[in-house]
């Protein structure tokens, strides 16, 4: 038998491990592990190579939280050019991380399909969000109801006669705007890499098991008064108060997601964001003849598999996981799903009725290869919204805010990791991969210069 207790006992009482002495100054603290927190955490140590940059997180590793609930889908099919440039550079890079450097993201070019309703599809803002993307070089195709129904044989494009389909406000399928730069990742290989090239780098172990508490507001400069800071001071974030003591630093960044209003609140600065619950069911398509088909269908990407597909009704959406031989489903439900100002425990936890009620009958009127699916398998998170569903990455008052992906932070982390990185060196621009530069304010709440995303 195992010698579970010696093993205990010889590893001695970790927590001290995680003790933080009082006495302790650092150049930056970045609060959050998640995807923001890495790939800022990575870029700031390598423009910055003798700054002391301490990475502080309250899970016992990185990327646990929201970055771990992911279906890790990447698009640069976006409305806003800002979304566009961030996605399509940041994907650029995953996929040079894993052809030339070798490093297997799982990185897989499935391709995104949009249905859509003759409606929808005629709708202004699906004329622009085409002529933008035909703009920036963003490529993409429309697929017609006939070349749908010949590629996928599943796919119900007419619901004709169908009362419960009228019921259920389902738009039949015309057509089918697809974009075959896009695919889906491992969002835990992705973290790892990050992480993986900042400890290579970084001159300071990152802190696991660290709640941070509160920010250290105080006054610039300190005059020592009772009480300061006062109205008419100028006032500075110096560190962070922790559940394993204070720390300091010149520069704190929150990459805390969904959790940054309980941070930021405190001190006065308005965040903007706020969050929503997300969750994914995973279905295995094992001995089920049709879902294999539907799995392996063929002539939108090279892998011979169907692609990340948008139904055209109610927010439901699929992701083939190639590896699992399976779906995982998603709902990006609008009116109806509560915002969250904190996101909380009890955000975390998968609602079985959800995928019944809400999910599975919409997925099983236009794939019949689901009728009878069980999910063995779910999980949630949370989205942090931004107002204009653009991230936000600003900095002020000593804090350094990476947050607000709304939905979309592995696909964006890369492009805001380098803008992170820029704001803190005070560079006017920032250089994305592929040598795009972007202003680095143009994340910020003050200087915002961003068109509203709609897709
Ligand atoms: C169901 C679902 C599906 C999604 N699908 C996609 C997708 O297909 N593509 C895509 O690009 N994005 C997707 N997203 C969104 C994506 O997961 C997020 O945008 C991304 O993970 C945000 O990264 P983050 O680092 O801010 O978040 P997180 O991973 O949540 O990281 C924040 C970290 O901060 C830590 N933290 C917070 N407060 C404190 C504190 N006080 N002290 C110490 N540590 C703290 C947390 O523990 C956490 O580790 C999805 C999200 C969900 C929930």
């Amino acid at each position: 038998m195992a010698n579970v207790l010696g093993w205990l006992v010889s590893r001695g009482n970790n927590t001290e491990a995680f003790v933080v002495s009082s006495e302790e100054t650092f150049d930056v603290i970045i609060v959050g592990a998640g995807c923001l927190g890495v790939a800022t955490a990575y870029y700031l140590q390598k423009n910055s190579p003798d700054k002391k940059i301490l990475l502080v997180e309250r899970t016992l590793a990185a990327g646990q939280a929201n970055t771990a609930m992911s279906a890790a889908a990447v698009r640069n099919m976006f409305a806003s050019s800002t979304n566009q440039l961030l996605t399509d550079t940041s994907i650029k890079y995953f996929e040079y991380v894993q052809e030339e450097l070798g490093y297997d993201l799982f990185f897989e070019k499935t391709g995104y399909l949009w249905l859509l309703g003759e409606e929808q599809f005629n709708h202004e803002s699906v004329k622009v969000w085409m002529e933008r993307m035909k703009k920036s070089g963003i490529s993409h195709k429309v697929y017609n109801k006939e070349e749908l129904k010949a590629m996928i044989p599943n796919l119900n494009v007419d619901f004709a006669g169908d009362e419960e389909a009228e019921l259920m406000n389902l738009h039949e399928v015309s057509y089918g705007l697809f974009g075959a730069d896009c695919g889906v990742l491992d969002p835990t290989r992705l973290v790892e890499y990050y992480f993986e090239e900042f400890t290579k780098i970084s001159h300071v172990k990152p802190r696991f098991g660290v709640n941070v508490e509160k920010l250290l507001l105080e006054a610039d400069p300190k005059l020592d008064l009772p009480g300061e800071p006062y109205a008419w001071q100028k006032k500075k974030v110096n560190g962070v108060v922790t559940d394993k003591g204070t720390i300091r630093a010149d520069v704190v960044v929150l990459a805390t997601g969904t959790w940054t209003n309980a941070l930021l609140d405190p001190i006065g600065i308005d965040s903007l964001t706020k969050g929503k619950k997300r969750q994914l069911f995973v279905i295995h398509a094992e001995d089920k003849e049709d879902l294999q088909a539907l799995l392996d269908v063929k002539g939108f990407n090279e892998l011979g598999s169907i692609p990340f597909t948008i139904l055209p009704s109610a927010g439901v959406y699929f992701r083939p996981q190639l590896q699992e031989r399976g779906f995982w489903i998603g709902c990006g439900d609008k009116v109806g799903r509560a915002y969250k100002y904190i996101q909380n425990d009890e955000d975390m936890v998968p609602e079985s009725s959800y995928y019944e009620n809400s999910m599975y009958p919409v997925l099983s009127k236009y794939f019949p290869a689901f009728l009878g699916a069980r999910p063995v398998n779910s999980w949630a998170g949370g989205y942090n919204y931004s107002p204009d569903r653009i991230p936000f990455v600003y900095l002020e008052c000593g804090v350094l805010v990476v947050n607000g992906a709304s939905g979309s932070g592995i696909m964006k982390a890369d492009a805001m990791g380098r803008i992170a990185d820029a704001l803190y060196r005070g560079e006017a621009e920032a250089e994305l991969y592929g040598g795009k530069k972007i202003p680095s304010n143009t994340l910020s709440i003050k200087d915002r210069d961003v068109e509203v995303e709609s897709v």
